[in-house]
């Protein structure tokens, strides 16, 4: 068995004029050939794009990595195309939603409902450090990152396929732990627009070539890169430690 991720947006701290924030899509097949679809993150304007490799009302779970709206804007907008789209009366089942404890009032909060009616389309699972969740093929891991709210950096197994999506994160044990695990690392470097920067928010390219050297991985796709940032000075960074480290781009499909 195998995975497919798509690259749907991966734009750092906001969307940009070429990509939304954070999504990305992950298919695999299970043992009788049903497709399952997951969504890692759903930050502001990916949505949109997102409707071009799948159908967001009816995809597996969802992902969520931390609370910040380049992480999670859009869950509020995949509740309404549930709620008021063409799917709306197919009696589709609840969207798993994973994510750290708190997501569910961030979703209400960006909705304004006093009602909480965004969240009556997901089937919410608060995860803490450690925990493991299944969809269908996806095996799914949680560890602490290190970041100024709540946030999770996962580790999603389909048979030998062991991918790492660090979500937003300073370098820590809890993630250096995971990386350890994986094969591929989709890798944040978000700290790239000063020299010197505050601990606990990102890695630059240095820090994440560094850590996904020691893993010894064997693909490294560099990604949240701050939206108004060249991003070709971080790749060199990075590359610096991973020879053959590529930069994420919306509509790339990454097979391993
Ligand atoms: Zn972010
Ligand atoms: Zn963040």
């Amino acid at each position: 068995m195998s995975m497919r991720l798509t690259i749907v947006g991966c734009a750092g701290s906001t969307a940009g004029p070429e990509s939304p924030a954070s999504c990305y899509l992950l298919e695999a097949e299970d043992d009788e050939g049903r497709m399952w679809r997951v969504i890692m993150d759903l930050g502001s304007g990916a949505i949109g794009p997102l409707q071009r490799y799948c159908d967001p009302a009816r995809v597996d779970g969802v992902l969520v990595s931390h609370g910040h709206p380049d992480h999670c804007a859009d869950l509020g907008a995949l509740s309404v195309l549930r709620r008021y789209g063409p799917a709306r009366d197919e009696g589709l089942p609840l969207i798993p939603l994973l994510g750290p404890p708190g997501l569910d009032r961030r979703v209400e909060e960006v909705a304004g409902d006093p009602d909480g009616s965004d969240m009556d389309v997901y089937d919410y699972r608060p995860l803490a450090h450690g925990d493991e969740a299944r969809i269908g093929p996806f095996v799914i891991e949680a560890a602490r990152a290190r970041h100024p709210v709540p946030a999770l950096a996962y580790l999603v197994t389909v048979g030998d396929s062991r991918l790492m999506f660090t979500g937003d994160t300073d370098r820590c044990d809890e993630v250096d732990a995971l990386a350890a695990r994986a094969s591929i690392i989709l890798g944040e470097a978000g700290w790239a627009h000063r020299e010197v920067n505050p601990e606990g928010v990102h890695m630059n390219g240095d820090q994440l070539g560094r850590m996904a050297a020691e893993a010894g991985v064997e693909a490294l796709i560099v990604t949240h890169i701050a939206s108004w940032m060249d991003p070709h000075p971080t790749l060199a960074a990075v590359r610096r430690h991973v020879p053959l480290a590529c930069l994420a781009k919306p509509g790339h499909v990454h097979g391993f």
